[in-house]
């Protein structure tokens, strides 16, 4: 979270230049940082993969990447021109070290141009097996060396277990130090995430109810219309436990059921959000079974139109196991959250994409109203929506206008769209910021990643040796399976969504 800036001169070469990653997200991410000042005044962006491109080439794919896909909408012409002198490519097989050797001639080329202090970031911005490859060429060419100046951004996913997750730290940890180290999770650049905190320990009035005397319940919930897509064969050897509760679900946990930090320094901020993880309390084999839910989507209809079942989607098995939604109850076993359910979901091709954390407050411990005042009673809740819409609510009960007395819930709303006039940043821009500036706090410790995998072991381990005899168990366009609604139910709650908004 930054205040003022003065940025030193910074190379940023993206490996997977010519991916998906870099079109949607990072081209237009470092465009919006551009235009709205947040650019060093020296840069060079050099983007690499194997085919070969001009610089030329290479600028006009990105034009296209940010006209198609940037919050602010097409480029303006004479400021894409002036930031697209600045963005370079150089063909590199990062698996072959000749090639390697001649990015290192570019690299630099710039930063004996850029001068002392020159700031390099690697961006790796391909799949997770060429992460190793790029690692150590980064250290065996010694273009990392400089451990103030030099980070390497790590995309998601970190590893597919424990096991591969303890082996690229190992990798990493070998050849550069943590600090130099940016393990991102787009989730925790998110507007609203980052505002979690901002509200969580910029207010008093929150902290005294924030603990198992005052909350009855939370949960977090995040759920995707889309299927896979293109993404099948990617999504066969990951699942939704892996692809989203393993980081961006339980990061937000994390945000939610930390102790107030001492001070904003990104290694006190990440301690606290470790202390959750290691708190929460270990899977049994009997937890498993009734604590978790797994599903996977068959056919449906959505907005109108037929969409196939995942085991039909391309590059999937027919016969696949693979979960495309997951739901579990977790516990926090400290002080503040003892006896409190979190409960997880998170799943493709729902009845609706949205982001929502729900906190529900205890029931008022007595009750002075006749039944008939207060038909619609409902405890207290804060939701926290992410996305699509992004606001705080709080629902209180109140009097509803009349000269009979009758209750029902309202919402005390904080609306972005209606109380900020300026556009929230994409989170790969708030992120890109972070990593030139070098705060660590939005970027996940080796640690933190570990202990992750470490909580969810027993739950992958157990999914992957006992097949579902029930999938595919949900139908497109509705709220996943029907065990999952039978997890909450049983302890007497139902999983909350707000109502599709209709703007
Ligand atoms: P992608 O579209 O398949 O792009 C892969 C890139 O790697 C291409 O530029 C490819 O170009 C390059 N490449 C492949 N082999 C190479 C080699 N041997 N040497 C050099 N370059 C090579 O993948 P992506 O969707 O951008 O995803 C990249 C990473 O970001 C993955 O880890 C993914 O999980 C993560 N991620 C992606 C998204 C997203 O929205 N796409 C979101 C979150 C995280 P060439 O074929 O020309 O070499």
């Amino acid at each position: 979270m930054k205040t003022s800036i003065s940025l030193s001169p910074t190379i940023i070469v993206i490996f997977g230049g010519t991916g998906d990653l870099n079109l949607r997200k990072l081209a237009p991410a470092l465009y919006n940082l551009y235009v709205e000042g947040f650019m060093p005044e020296k840069f060079a962006i050099i983007g690499t993969a194997r085919r070969p491109l001009t610089n030329e080439k290479f600028r006009d794919t990105l034009m296209d990447g940010v006209n198609s896909f940037s919050r602010t909408g097409k480029v303006n012409k004479e400021k894409w021109e002036k930031f697209s002198e600045n963005v370079h490519y150089n063909p590199t097989d990062v698996k072959d070290s000749a090639s390697f050797d001649e990015l290192k001639v570019v690299v630099d080329k710039f930063k004996d141009e850029f001068g002392a202090g020159t700031q390099i970031l690697f961006y790796l911005a391909v799949s997770p097996d060429l992460f190793p490859p790029i690692a150590k060429r980064l250290a065996k060419f010694k273009m990392a060396e400089n451990e103030d100046n030099c980070r390497i951004v790590v995309e998601k996913p970190f590893g597919k277990d424990l096991e591969t997750a303890r082996e690229l730290n190992a990798l990493l940890k070998e050849r550069f130090k943590e600090k130099q180290i940016y393990r991102i999770d787009h989730y925790l650049g998110k507007e609203t995430v980052q505002n979690i905190m901002a509200f969580r320990f910029a207010n008093s009035f929150l902290e005294p109810l924030w603990n198992r005397n005052y909350i009855d319940h939370i949960q977090i919930s995040v759920t995707e219309q889309l299927g896979v897509g293109e993404r099948g064969g990617y999504y066969e050897g990951s699942g939704a436990l892996r692809d989203m509760i393993q980081n961006h679900l339980l990061q937000l946990l994390c945000i939610i059921g930390m102790e107030t930090p001492i001070n904003f320094n990104a290694d006190e901020i990440r301690d606290k959000k470790v202390d959750v993880l290691k708190a929460m309390r270990p899977f049994s084999a009997e937890d498993i079974r009734f604590n978790t839910v797994r599903g996977q989507y068959t056919k449906g209809w959505v907005e109108g139109k037929e969409v196939p079942g995942y085991r039909h989607e391309n590059g999937v098995d027919p016969d696949s196991n693979t979960e495309t939604f997951a739901a579990i109850k977790f516990f926090v076993d400290n002080w503040r959250w003892q006896g409190v359910p979190f409960y997880v979901r998170t799943g493709k091709r729902l009845f609706q994409t949205s982001s929502l954390i729900t906190i529900q407050f205890k029931d008022v411990p007595h009750h002075i109203f006749p039944p008939a005042v207060t038909e619609h009673w409902q405890q207290n809740r804060l939701i926290i929506s992410i996305q699509p819409e992004m606001s705080i609510r709080l629902q209180v009960q109140g009097k509803r206008p009349g000269l009979d007395m009758v209750l029902n819930p309202v919402d005390m709303v904080f609306d972005y769209k209606g109380t900020y006039t300026t556009q929230s940043p994409e989170a790969y821009e708030t992120l890109l910021l972070d990593v030139m500036t070098g705060d660590q706090t939005q970027f996940m410790r080796a640690d933190q990643v570990e202990t992750a995998w470490e909580l969810l072991m027993p739950v992958i381990h157990a999914w992957e040796t006992k097949k579902s005899l029930s999938f595919p168990n949900y139908s497109a366009d509705s709220w996943g399976p029907e065990d999952a609604e039978a997890l909450i139910a049983r302890d007497g709650f139902h999983w909350f969504a707000l109502p599709l908004n209709k703007d």
